[in-house]
């Protein structure tokens, strides 16, 4: 196996690098307090061809390969994990649902802008009693002639303000269980569609997190997305590429706060020494070092089989749900280094911890990815 990477990723992560420090960096404090997503930013980082993703060119993408893929998430993690999972939008639930389950018009009403970084998308599947147990939902779809009227509630929902589009799930028979579940493509101006945004969450700030409220909305049938009864299909195929990014995300968020645990380390003196020069403080960094190498192996290596048409649902999970715990691990040492100063939101850190705990939560609880991981290993699952 070659871990060397190809002359065209090094180019492009320098370029994604470049537009984290110059671009994204002196604005991140800002946005992330006032809880607001930098749509001129995600605007810039399309034009650089960063929102493309995976997505095949003729439908606005970039065309990268997972590996790829992957490490751009990264180095745009490291400054920034919001607009990281901006240009992870196309790639991941939204933008690959309509790639693999759309149809031509579908594809370039939706998917193009997408990948083009001039709209962002709204992937609403939680409701406030379904959660992880996303094939109880109450959500109804009834068919009326050439639509659809849909009636429910979605909640924590990102990117609910500046949503272009919205993919969503309503079952059209709640008794037949996941295989009612039905996904459409929903436009935020639609009669019926109510919007409302969660202030105060203690990370993913400038993600716009909120609830979607559909009371009678008239989805034309041409908005479907795959047939009725596809949707739970449609959604589980599509979060494989969504753990990938997450994934991706909190291996970035790793490097930052090692490299800010390790400036803080160097440059903090108690009793005359550098706080660097003590074993414990050395033992924290060792673990941050070991947690950001295997974290990011696991996340190429998902994308590599990826790359190779090898199905990577258990390797997805794994990836997920083990960079993200030791993403919180990594947050919480770097935290600790920082002493008192870590609470200060003038250094960085703090942001990276409250962050990292909802990575655990995101794209599958890391409860529900320990099952599905045990599961695929015993047999029980395909
Ligand atoms: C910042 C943020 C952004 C989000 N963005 C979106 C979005 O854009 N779109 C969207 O649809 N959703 C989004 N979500 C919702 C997220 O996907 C859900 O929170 C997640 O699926 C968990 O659902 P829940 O919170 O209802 O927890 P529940 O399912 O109620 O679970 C509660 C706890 O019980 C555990 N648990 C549940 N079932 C089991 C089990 N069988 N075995 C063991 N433990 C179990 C869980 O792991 C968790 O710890 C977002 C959430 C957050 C915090």
């Amino acid at each position: 196996m070659d871990f060397e990477l190809r002359a065209e990723q090094v180019a492009i992560c320098d370029m994604a690098r470049r537009f984290a420090v110059e671009r994204i960096q002196p604005r991140v404090r800002d946005y992330d307090r006032e809880e607001t997503f930098p749509l001129d930013l995600y605007a810039e980082m399309g034009k650089l061809g960063l929102t493309g993703g995976v997505v095949p060119e003729e439908y606005g993408g970039a065309a990268m390969d997972h590996q790829t893929y992957a490490l751009v998430i990264m180095e745009l993690a490291r400054t920034c994990q919001a607009m990281a999972g901006a240009a992870s939008w196309a790639s991941g639930v939204g933008g690959i649902s309509v790639l693999r389950f759309g149809n031509e018009e579908q594809k370039q009403k939706y998917l193009v802008p997408l990948a083009r970084g001039e709209g962002p998308v709204a992937f609403a599947l939680t409701e406030t009693h379904t959660g992880s147990d996303v094939a109880s939902m109450k959500t109804r779809a009834v068919r009326e002639g050439d639509h659809y009227v849909l009636n429910g509630s979605k909640v924590w929902i990102s990117m609910i303000n500046s949503c272009r589009w919205i993919l969503t799930f309503a079952t059209v028979d709640a008794s037949a269980g996941r295989k009612g579940i039905t996904a459409f493509l929903v436009e935020p101006d639609w009669p019926g569609v109510g919007r409302a945004t969660f202030k105060n969450k203690i990370g993913f700030r400038p993600m716009e997190t909120g609830e979607l409220v559909l009371e009678d909305v008239r989805v034309p049938v041409a908005n479907r997305l795959g047939e009725e009864g596809e949707g739970f299909r449609i959604a589980m195929s599509s979060v494989e590429n969504g753990r990938l990014g997450v994934a991706a995300r909190c291996v970035g968020m790793m490097k930052a706060c090692m490299d800010l645990a390790i400036d803080y380390a160097q440059s903090r003196t108690t009793f005359g020494e550098p706080i660097g020069r003590r074993q414990l403080i050395q033992s924290k960094i060792t673990d941050m070092a070991v947690a950001y190498e295997t974290s990011r192996l696991l996340v190429l290596q998902t994308a590599w089989k990826k790359d190779n048409g090898d199905r990577a649902r258990q390797d997805a999970s794994m990836a997920k749900m083990y960079a993200s715990d030791a993403l919180m691990r990594v947050a919480e040492d770097a935290m600790q280094i920082h002493g008192a100063y870590g609470a200060s939101d003038e250094y960085e850190i703090g942001r990276y911890w409250r962050d990292a705990k909802l990575m655990q939560t995101i794209e599958g609880s890391n409860e529900i990815h320990r099952s599905l991981i045990a599961e695929y290993a015993l047999g029980y699952r395909g």
